[in-house]
């Protein structure tokens, strides 16, 4: 048998299954740490239409020279009309994925049309690698909250309906940016109890770690459950704050650094 060729590195002779040397103990480059990644809920928010969405474009224009705003939109109803469709038409996840993917891309579309004047601009994920020069320009980054996983989704633990979501996108741009916290703007103050839409008892949380939220398993969450689990996991993005972007206000605050909102933090 001819010998294996290798290229002498750190990795040559690894299979890359186990941890390795090169495994887990690391601490990645964070590229743009001070990048603001926002997420525009889908039903929290583009679903309202004018009325939800016009009072946060006057915070985020308000906002954008300040700061280096990053907006990635939700998907909402639309998205899981498509889920229901296809799932009763028995489609695998992957192609769940796929279909429930073009939704948020309409949305972030809109966003961009809407925000062009004050530099919105749309883009792919392929061109995080622009986006120093998008920021020097005092551009407004529109992306789709969506992974690009597409057909490649994993099964989810909970049956067909991907599971990584808008949240898991907006929470892996915050991570692979290296930024600190990651804005969710939904239509409520937080997190809850309890779906606060159909539980009046639920009662607030202000503040939460990872794993205590995992250990208390809530029925309901305001945000995709995966996103607690890479929380734990994360190496940079290590707060999630959810924000209620009804209030007028309140995205101006959490920019401000304000702790108004939930916060789900890594342990
Ligand atoms: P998005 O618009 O970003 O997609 P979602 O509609 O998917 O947001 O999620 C936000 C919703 O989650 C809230 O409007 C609320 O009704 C619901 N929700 C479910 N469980 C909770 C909870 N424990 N705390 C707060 N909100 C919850
Ligand atoms: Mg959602």
């Amino acid at each position: 048998m001819s010998e294996r060729n290798a290229i002498p590195s750190a990795l040559s002779g690894s299979p890359l299954t186990d941890a390795g040397e090169a495994g887990f103990d690391y601490s990645p480059v964070a590229m743009m740490p001070d990048v603001r990644v926002i997420k525009i809920g889908g039903q929290s928010i583009m679903d309202r239409g004018r009325a939800g969405l016009f009072p946060l474009l006057d915070e985020i224009v308000a906002a954008k020279d300040q700061h280096k705003l990053l907006l990635c939109c939700g998907g909402g109803t639309r998205a899981r009309h498509i889920y229901a469709v296809a799932s009763d038409l028995e489609m695998p996840t992957g192609v769940l994925a796929a279909l429930g993917g073009y939704v948020p891309r309409q949305n972030a579309r809109m966003l961009q049309m809407l925000l062009a004047k004050h530099g919105g601009l749309y883009m792919m994920h392929d061109d995080f690698e622009k986006l120093p020069l998008y920021f020097r320009l005092g551009c407004i980054p529109v992306l789709t909250g969506m992974p690009p996983f597409a057909y490649w989704e994993k099964p989810g633990p909970h049956g067909r309906i991907p599971a990584n979501r808008t949240d898991a996108g907006v929470f892996l741009t915050a991570e692979v940016l290296g930024c600190r916290r990651a804005i969710f703007v939904k239509d409520e103050d937080g997190l809850f109890t309890d779906d606060p839409k159909k539980n009046p008892n639920a009662t607030f949380i202000p503040r939460i770690s990872a794993r205590e939220l995992v250990e208390r398993d809530l029925d309901d969450m305001v945000v995709e459950r995966v996103v607690i689990e890479y929380l734990q996991r994360a190496r940079s993005c290590h707060e999630l704050q959810i924000v209620n972007g009804l209030v007028r206000g309140n995205l101006t605050r959490a920019l401000a650094g304000e702790d108004v909102g939930t916060i789900i933090y890594k342990d």
